[in-house]
């Protein structure tokens, strides 16, 4: 019965000296996950020597239901590198082993129903030196043990592709046995770096630069442009699907929808057509200004990557940077398109932003939109509108706050 899981980290261990204001923060984030499971509030979250562990505060095992929900909750923690459900005993080489027999039996015994035989692994980890037996004699003692319960034809040591690895830790105050390793979202835990917003549309690309900015560090709070009536409420419904999932993997930050068809329709009626989608990103920015100097967020991220759409050349994105006043993080600037698509899946949001909803940069989008805006340019264009500043301050005050 597992009673504990081991929660490794991998960046976190090369931060020197604040090393402990990060695993502080992974245990936060820890126990911010597994809140949410209610039968479980009396959980711990020791930290020793590196590695967290999540356990009873009565030291009772999980049932397999609690086991499945708290390997959820681990999955979702940045900064976790990967983790594993243990079974746990004191530090004796005899009741290691016992442990192993007790436990190994059903693990191994299901491949071999399978396949008449199984290939097996044992890893063996010493962290008090004062244990009387090395590592390797550990690993012997237990593939001894395992091999006393199995016939010698159905048991084969495969260090490379086990099916069955069996894991031992042996600490000072307890030695653990487990026998699979999950992943975790790897990076940084959430709230160890500044809090950042994010401008989130319905497409593939900005919900997984969200992603890789949490993995980073950072709480995302997330900014999204309608154009009602000119594109439909479902547009924004879809965003806020979206924004749910990924708040999933972090303290929820709020969605702000910003309307931007006023602000748009002026762009049409007074400016050239072909700077119209830059113009409307450079209005974004500072919509996005507004919110970080007043919610104080320190950077602005996208999900625009070099030369994707005609919005996305050098130039345009150095035009679109100009109008920002925070400093930009675009963490798909340089990824495959395909390798984008893939990351989506694996967060879950793929499936969410390949429903078709119009997007409100299309709103008015001319046939040919300019590849090289220069700055010089698009000032001229700005000057076109006049004091602009009215429209975004009451675009800004009729946001839609969730
Ligand atoms: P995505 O798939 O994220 O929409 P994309 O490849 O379709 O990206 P664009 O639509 O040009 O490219 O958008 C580039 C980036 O600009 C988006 O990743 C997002 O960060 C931001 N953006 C675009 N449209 C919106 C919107 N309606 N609301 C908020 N941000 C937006
Ligand atoms: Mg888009």
């Amino acid at each position: 019965m597992y009673t504990c899981f081991i929660c490794r980290y991998h960046e976190i261990a090369t931060k020197g000296d604040n090393r402990r204001m990060f695993e502080e923060k992974l245990i936060d984030n820890l126990r911010y996950q597994c809140q949410t499971l209610e039968e479980l509030s009396g959980l711990s979250f020791p930290r020793v020597r590196g590695r967290i562990y999540v356990r009873r505060e009565d030291k009772a095992a999980f049932t397999g239901e609690q086991v499945e929900k708290i390997k959820n909750a681990l999955s979702r923690c940045s900064g976790l590198e990967n983790f594993s459900p243990a079974l746990e005993c004191e530090p004796d080489i005899e009741q290691i082993l016992n442990l192993v027999r007790n436990s190994a039996g059903e693990q191994l015994q299901s491949v071999i129903d399978q396949k008449g035989r199984v290939k097996f692994r044992i890893r063996a980890r010493r962290s008090d030196k004062r244990f009387p037996m090395m590592s390797k004699d550990i690993e012997i003692a237990a593939a001894t043990t395992i091999s006393e319960m199995f016939p010698k034809e159905q048991l084969e040591v495969d260090l490379t592709h086990p099916e069955v690895s069996i894991g031992i830790e042996v600490r000072d105050i307890n030695a653990l046995i487990y026998y699979q390793v999950f992943p975790g979202p790897g990076g940084l835990p959430t709230g160890s770096n500044s809090p950042v917003l994010a401008l989130l549309s319905g497409g593939i690309d900005s919900p997984v630069a969200c992603q890789m900015i949490m993995n980073r560090g950072c709480h995302v709070d997330f900014l999204t442009f309608h154009s009602f009536p000119y594109t439909p409420m479902a547009s924004l419904e879809k965003v806020q699907k979206i924004a749910a999932k990924l708040n999933t993997f972090q303290k929820p930050g709020t969605l702000y929808a910003c309307n931007l068809s006023e602000i748009q329709k002026q762009i049409r009626d007074l400016c050239t057509e072909k700077f119209r989608t830059v113009l409307y990103r450079r209005m974004m920015m500072r919509i996005a200004n507004m919110i970080c100097r007043r919610k104080k967020l320190n950077a602005i991220v996208t999900g625009e990557a070099v030369g994707q759409v005609a919005s996305q050349t050098i130039i345009n994105l150095g035009t679109i940077d100009a109008a920002a006043d925070f400093v930009m993080l675009r963490p798909l600037c340089g990824m495959d398109k395909l390798e984008t698509i893939r990351r989506a899946e694996k967060l879950g949001t793929y499936e969410l932003s390949i429903d078709p909803q119009p997007d409100s940069c299309t709103v008015f989008a001319p046939p040919s939109p300019s590849v090289a805006a220069k700055l010089f340019d698009i000032e001229r264009e700005e000057a076109k509108l006049g004091d602009i500043q009215p429209l975004l301050e009451k675009a800004y005050e009729e946001m839609i706050i969730s």
